[in-house]
This record gives C-alpha cells, structure tokens and sequence, in this order.
C-alpha cells in the first residue's frame, strides 16, 4: 500500500480522498492554487504545495508543476479526483514515466475510452448493448452518409468522437439537413477537441440517463455496484442524481451488469469506473464510459455501504479488490443533490463570500463539501460548493430526508440553487420516478 499520495484537485472531492487516505493511514499531499491555499483538505493535509496562479491551466492542469510537487513530496501516487487532469492518458502517462502511480487505468485505455468510436467498439465486442449507429468514424462520401442515415432513420445524431462535457453534437431531424449538420460538427470538434473525426446514432426521444457502477483490478476481477438514475439534468449536466434508478426490470438490469464486467475483464480495467447509458422502452444502450470516480459516487456508496475511494486506491497499489460480487447487496435507496453557488432562475455562477453555513444532519444524511463560514468561493472554477446525500430503507423515505435536509440548508451570503433542488424533490412526476432527461429542461421552460 502506498505510504503518502498526492491530491491533485480541489473542493470537495479533494476532502473526500483526503477522508480516504486517513482512514487507510496514508499520508496526503495537497496541492492548490494561490486563491485556493485556504481549502478545508488543504488545511488537513500533511503537506500542501502551491502549484501557480488561479487560472487552472496554470494549476491544477499545469503538469510539470505537479509532477514535481511530487518529487519535492517524496509521493508514491497521485489521486486525480473528477474533472482536471483524471482523464488525461497524456497526464497519466507522465505520471508513470516518472516513476509514480496514477489512481486510475493505464493511459492506454483511458485514451480508448477517450475516444467514443474505439469505446464503442470495444464494447460491441464485449457484448454491451450500444445505440444503432454508423459503426465507426462517418465516410467522407456523402452518399455513403446518406445510405447510414437511412440504414439508422431519422432523427440521427452526429457526435464528435473526442466529445465530452456535452459539447460536440448535433441533432439531424431530415435528409436535407444531413450533410451540413455532419460539416459543422466536424468543424466544431476539430476545433473544440483537435480532432474533427464524427460518427452518428440513432437518436433516442425520450431516454432516461441510467449508468452502473464498476470496480475492476485489471488482474482479471471485476464488479458492480449497480445503477444510478441521473436524468435530471440541464444542458446535460446532471443536477440530482438517485440509486438504483427506479423502474427498471431486475433481468435487464442484471444482463446489463453482466456485459459492464465483462467488458472490464476485457479490456483490463483498473480502479472505479462508470458505464454511461441511455435506457428507453426496457432496454440499455450505451453511449460512454468514464474512467474515473464520479461526482454522483455517494449514491452508490451509501446503497452497498462500499467506499469506492478506498477501492480505487487498493486497486492501483496493486491488491485484489477486497469485496466479491456476492459480498455487494444494494439495499435501500440513496438521491444527491447537487449545491451549486449559482442564481437558481438564471444559473449565473455567484461566487463570494460565505457568511454563514448551516449543514443539514439526522439520520441517512451525509453532506461532502469543503464550505465552512467565512469560506469565500473563488469565480474561477466550477460552481459546485456541496453535495447532500440522503439515505433511507425505500425510495420515498430517502426522498423526504432530501426534501427535509434542502429545508434545513442555510449558506449566506451567496446565491445557491438550493430553491431549484427544494422544487425538483417535491415534484409529483420527479417523485413517481423514471422520469427522462428532457424533463427538467421542459419544466424549466413552463
Ligand atoms: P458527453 O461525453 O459530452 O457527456 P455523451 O455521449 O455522454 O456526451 O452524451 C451526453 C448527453 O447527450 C446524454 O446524456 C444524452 O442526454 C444526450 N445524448 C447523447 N447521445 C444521444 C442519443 N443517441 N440519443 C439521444 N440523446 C443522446
């Protein structure tokens, strides 16, 4: 086991793997920009190092610096939390060349799932049900594209292979349409992503946004830990987020496990990972996957009582997972609300300064984030400040600790969307679940 890691991210989830190493007696690293040097895990660190000025590019993307952050640290490991560098093969490969640890798969095959074309593929091949689609990057012949549209029908989607974050697609409703569309989502992804290549599916109307949960050792064991719902979401960011998604036929869900493990086992995967789905009328497709830990993880904690951090870190020391398949039963049902320091009509970020906190707390209620009163939350980076989770034997009674907890929230001086999640929790459709990712979108627009 490793003896010191470094974190290399920032807010809460920098807090929760600092709350992982000590647990586990490891030592921590934390590094921060110059706005972030009051942190709350840079505080509980043993060591912190500041890596350069507030703009990420120059911190917590800045490489060089935190490569040799870990030199001067004498680290075994780095831990790159969610967002920044933890899906960067280039990044974990220099990790590697310099003789360290990167928490995570190898660089190979975070660039495989990197690209969405080779994910799919690799996926077809292990048997995982994908979205009807052209089968690899679109032909530069026309009518070879017109013939895939038609193969496929209409309404298609065009996706850039190297998309991420929601940027990158375009939705084709008719023939007329095809060729342009293809043009400027190639134009986009080159320059978005530096790589223009496309492909296209089947476009599906009402999906719901189901992913499971997967641990893997890249020594031939793999896991589940079930599904999440995360369909609520705005410009395909999720905002609320449930476990297990509500609805869903045991035996779908279960052929659906089976070909994320063996997908796993296949392609050697190594750490926490999430197979991202969409699911209509009965059945999975899948459109990604991330090769990293996800801010929805607690939901899926608190339902099979797993720390999925402490697995993580187990794995890519290089021990075996310490749970079996038949050791995970997921009980009860979990939700997370995202709190964001933002307007909740026009979501304009509102950074500032936190007069006052007031964590919600009872039973089944877990709350990760770095606030404390007088933290004053920089405009530079993402507007996430906290994210409650709640827990309870059913559905409903996890959904009233959520609704009961929102209530009990107090964070002063700035502007949260705490009123949008207290609206969302008590919404007759929201509460009846399985509702699907346009919804929010639309009862946004009423
Ligand atoms: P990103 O990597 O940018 O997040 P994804 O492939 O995960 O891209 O897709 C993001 C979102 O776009 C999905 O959650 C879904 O809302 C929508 N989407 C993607 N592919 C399709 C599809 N084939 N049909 C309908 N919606 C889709």
């Amino acid at each position: 086991m490793f003896d010191k890691i470094l974190i290399a991210n920032r807010g809460e989830i920098a807090l929760r793997v600092l709350r992982a190493c000590k647990e586990m007696g490891i030592k921590t690293v934390a590094v921060h920009s110059q706005i972030d040097r009051d942190l709350k895990h840079v505080r509980l660190a043993d060591e912190s190092v500041c890596i350069g000025p507030n703009p990420s590019p120059k911190s917590y993307l800045n490489v060089p610096a935190i490569i040799a952050a870990m030199e001067i640290t004498d680290s075994q490991a780095v831990h790159p939390g969610y967002g920044f560098l933890a899906e960067n093969a280039d990044f974990a490969e220099r990790v590697q060349k310099s003789g360290f640890t990167f928490i995570g798969p190898d660089p190979d095959v975070i660039r495989m799932m990197g690209d969405k074309v080779e994910a799919i593929k690799a996926m077809k091949k292990a048997g995982v049900p994908t979205v009807p689609g052209s089968d690899g990057p679109l032909p530069e012949d026309e009518e070879e594209c017109h013939a895939i549209a038609k193969r496929i029908g209409y309404p298609i989607i065009i996706k850039a292979a190297a998309g991420g974050g929601g940027r990158g697609m375009r939705v084709v409703h008719t023939e007329a349409a095809l060729i342009n569309s293809i043009q400027i989502t190639q134009g986009e992804a080159k320059a978005a992503f530096g790589d223009g290549t496309v492909y296209m599916e089947k476009f599906l109307q009402n999906p719901r946004h189901v992913e499971v949960q997967i641990l893997s050792d890249g020594q031939g064991s793999a896991i589940h830990l079930g599904d999440r719902d995360c369909s609520l979401q705005r410009r395909h960011q999720k905002v609320l987020e449930e476990a297990p998604a509500p609805g869903i036929p045991q035996e779908v869900r279960e052929a659906t496990y089976a070909a994320c493990v063996k997908a796993c086992i296949d392609i050697k995967y190594k750490g926490a990972g999430t197979f991202e789905f969409l699911y209509e009328d009965g059945r999975f497709y899948f459109i990604e996957m991330n090769t990293r830990i996800q801010v929805e993880h607690p939901v899926s904690e608190m339902v099979t009582g797993i720390d999925l951090i402490k697995e993580q870190i187990r794995v890519c020391s290089g021990l075996p997972l310490s749970i079996k398949q038949s050791d995970v039963v997921i009980r009860g049902h979990s939700f997370e609300c995202r709190i964001n320091a933002e307007d909740p009509k026009t979501f304009m970020p509102c950074p500032g300064l936190v007069k006052g906190f007031h964590a919600p707390g009872g039973l089944g209620v877990r709350v990760d984030s770095h606030l404390y009163n007088g933290y004053s939350v920089p405009p530079n980076y993402d507007s996430m400040i906290a994210k409650i989770i709640t827990y309870g034997d059913t559905r409903e009674i996890a959904l009233n600790r959520m609704r009961n907890a929102l209530d009990e929230t107090i964070v002063d001086g700035i502007r949260t969307n705490i009123p949008l999640q207290q609206m969302l929790v008590r919404d007759e459709a929201f509460r009846k679940g399985g509702v699907n990712i346009h919804y929010l979108e639309k009862k946004l627009a009423e």
